[in-house]
Formats: C-alpha cells, structure tokens, sequence
C-alpha cells in the first residue's frame, strides 16, 4: 500500500475499515491497551495498508498511553519489529485473510480480535454495526438480511453486504461486494476497495 501516517489511522478506521479491524481500533482507543492476538491481527493489517515500521511504532506508542516508555520499550518494540521482519527469524509475515480470522487463535470473552460477525453475541452485533456504520447509511432495516446470513453462517457474506451498503453513496449497488461480484476475502481487501472509491 502507499505510506500512511500514525496520525491517520483514526480517519481511516472510521471511513474504511471492516468491522473486524474497526472493532480493534475502537478498543484500543477505549482501554489504550489490546491483548496479544489483538496487537497481532490488528499490527499486521495496519503494515499492509502502509504503516512504515516508524510509523507503527509512533502508533502503538501513542495508543498505549497509560504505559511508560521504559515498559513499552520493553514489551512490545520488540514484538512490532519482529512483526516488520526486523527482528528473530526476519520473516515478513503476512496479514491475515478472513478465513484464517475465522477459523484459528478463536477469542475468549476478553479478547477483541477474531471477526465480529462470527464471534460476537447476536444482541452484539446489531448493536456494533449500527453505532459503528449508521453514519454511512446503515439502518435498523438493514440488519435481519444481515443476520440471517450471519446465523447461516456466511460471515464474509455478511460483511459483503455490509460494504455494499456503507458505499451505497460512492454508487456501489447490491450484488456488486467488493468488485465485479467478489466477496470479502481479506480485511485488507476491504479497507483497500473503500479508499479506492473514496478517490
Ligand atoms: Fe474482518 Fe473478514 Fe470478518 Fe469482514 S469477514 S469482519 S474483513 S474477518
């Protein structure tokens, strides 16, 4: 992806990232600390959209902001290096796809990583996607096609049309997801095609 800032991360979650990523965003923000498998999903999504290595390092530093510096060298630099492959085995480890989301690492009830709409409560998730996306046009209409696919078990489904409808105004029409009729397969997939259609 192209270089994006710490600073503007914010921006982007609100405009262009599935629910899955807003979702850890939105807890980072509210407890300024993720668990493990959070930092991860999340840590390796942001450097795909184009956060730098220093970047990301000025972001988690920023958001965890009841820490000190001494403990935050300490635990977690390391762990964001090693995430950019400048650390350990210097692996570039890939973010991870929507089926890996949903179908390893599965989050116990204190934990805010995984995909919403499969881990989340029913009563949850109607909850979350309206206070998350009824400022880009989704409705309290919207939400029995949605959980009826969601209780089918068509999760990425789910999220499809969750896209369709939040970009409804940059003139994506149902039926189309995310291009030419695909699916979601990729959270960065998702926050790509959004700020395609942005330009
Ligand atoms: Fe994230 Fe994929 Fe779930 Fe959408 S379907 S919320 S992109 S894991």
């Amino acid at each position: 992806g192209d270089q994006i800032t710490a600073g503007m991360v914010d921006d982007l979650a609100r405009k262009h990232f599935p629910m899955c990523m807003r979702n850890l965003h939105d807890t980072l923000c509210r407890d300024r600390h993720l668990k493990h498998f959070g930092r991860l999903q999340y840590g390796l999504f942001l450097k795909v959209l184009g956060l730098s290595i220093d970047e990301a390092i000025a972001f988690w530093r920023k958001s965890f902001s009841n820490i000190q510096d001494d403990k935050f060298n300490k635990e977690y630099r390391y762990n964001i290096r090693h995430s950019y492959g400048l650390e350990g085995k210097r692996a570039n480890y890939p973010a991870k796809s929507c089926q890996q989301i949903l179908i390893s690492d599965q989050p116990g009830s204190a934990d805010s990583h995984g995909c919403p709409y499969r881990h989340f409560s029913g009563d949850n998730l109607q909850t979350a996607l309206l206070s998350m996306y009824s400022g880009q046009g989704l409705s309290v209409a919207d939400l029995p096609e949605i959980m009826a696919t969601v209780k089918a078990g068509h999760y990425h489904v789910a999220c499809t049309r969750v896209f369709e409808i939040t970009h409804a105004r940059q003139g994506v029409k149902k039926g189309e997801g995310v291009g030419g009729g695909e699916s979601v397969t990729h959270p960065n997939q998702y926050a790509a095609k959004s700020r395609e259609l942005e330009k």
